[in-house]
């Protein structure tokens, strides 16, 4: 079956990208390999707010409407992050934040799309991408413009010579009880490279712990080590990649495009993807309706993300290779963040220049 816009994957991007790109009257068709959309949750579950996501990407607009499901499935509201340093020194941040039922976000998402006239498609594995041909378990499909937004591992990246992004094994689970409306991330060689959560939702948390790209021991040793020390309890973790190096070199590859995880749109410094992946993939759908509709050539794809979405994930990757030399000792990493203090850490958390003033792109 031939369609304008294939869409591979049904995630926060891949939902956003088959939304938009259907709102604009075309034939969409969105691809998902599971059985039901969003499960298992393989996240912390924590989005940022709309206005830390104005004050980071200063020149995106619309936020309320590309945020109206996270919002509808919103759990409890975080007012701060709160820093552990590896001695147990607490660093309160301001920094506003809600999390989410991931699962129900993702579903939340695509029945948007479906609402817009797309057509969606689970239990449909992507096994290759070849020119406007989309092959599947269930056969070929047809698509004149094909987004992939099928994760770090992407099937469809590969398909078009596309690299995958660096990136590094987390692990998460819900674990029942009060805890306190602080985002807590915990720092130091128990998570080495990257860091463990605490991320209170509605009469429970989300517990997890992520590392960096160099990490070759067991992260389930890490993990339960890590919620033994607290007293924690927590049912069965599911685990994933997150893109650690910040977005791959290039985004278009002839007729395919990639956003959120499949280009590496994660904030580097913490691990965020979910409202970058739906940035971009809403500037994903709009091009390839710009493109199919007006002429607009692919390649303006790249440069509309760029514009709107790199400054800060490039600042991310470059404060995080920073922190990479601190990471491993905590002796170092201690005094590291008693010299950064709680405003410059408010900044690597923000993807902000550390010193001096971040430059604000234009459109
Ligand atoms: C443990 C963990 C915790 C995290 N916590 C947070 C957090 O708290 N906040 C935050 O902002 N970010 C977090 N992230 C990152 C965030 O989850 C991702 O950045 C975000 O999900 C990216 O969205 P996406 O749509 O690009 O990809 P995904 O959400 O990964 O969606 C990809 C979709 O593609 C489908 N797919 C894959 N391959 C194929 C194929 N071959 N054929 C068909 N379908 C396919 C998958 O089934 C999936 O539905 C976390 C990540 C992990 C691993």
């Amino acid at each position: 079956m031939a369609y304008d816009v294939i869409v591979v994957g049904s995630g926060p991007a891949g939902g956003t990208a088959a939304r938009y790109a259907a709102r604009r009257g075309l034939k969409v068709l969105l691809l998902d390999k599971r059985k039901e959309i969003g499960v298992p949750v393989q996240c912390g579950e924590y989005v940022a707010s709309d206005e830390e996501v104005r004050a980071i990407f200063p020149t995106v607009t619309d936020v309320e409407d590309l945020m109206e499901v996270p919002h509808r499935v919103r759990q409890v509201d975080t007012p701060i992050i709160r820093i552990w340093s590896p001695r147990g020194r607490a660093y309160d941040l301001p920094f506003t934040g809600y999390t989410v039922r991931r699962d129900k976000m993702d579903q939340g998402i695509a029945d948007q799309a479906v609402q817009e006239g797309a057509e969606l498609l689970r239990e449909t594995t992507v096994t290759r991408v070849q020119g406007t041909q989309v092959h599947t378990n269930r056969g070929v499909f047809e698509g004149k413009v094909i987004i992939g937004c099928d994760g770090p591992r992407s099937t469809v990246a590969k398909s078009v010579g596309l690299p995958w992004p660096v990136s590094a094994p987390a692990m998460s689970t819900t674990a029942d009880g009060d805890f306190s409306d602080a985002t807590e991330m915990f720092f130091g060689n128990l998570a080495p490279g990257g860091y463990a959560w605490i991320i209170p939702k509605a009469h429970s948390a989300n517990v997890g712990l992520g590392t960096w790209e160099r990490f070759r021991g067991n992260l389930r040793t890490l993990y339960d080590k890590f919620l033994a020390a607290r007293g924690i309890h927590g049912g069965k973790p599911t685990g994933g990649y997150v893109p650690v190096l910040g977005p791959i070199e290039r985004t278009v590859e002839g007729n395919v495009l990639l956003a959120g995880d499949s280009a590496g749109m994660v904030m580097a410094t913490n691990g965020g993807g979910i409202n970058v992946s739906m940035l971009a993939g809403r500037i994903a759908g709009l091009t390839a309706a710009d493109y199919l509709l007006d002429g607009v050539p692919l390649s303006e794809y790249e440069r509309r993300w760029r514009a709107a979405l790199d400054g800060p994930l490039a600042e991310g990757v470059r404060i995080k290779h920073l922190a990479d030399r601190f990471f491993g000792s905590d002796a170092l990493l201690e005094a590291s963040m008693v010299l950064l203090g709680r405003r410059r850490m408010g900044r690597a958390i923000r993807c902000q220049r550390l010193f001096g003033r971040t430059p604000v792109r234009s459109a």
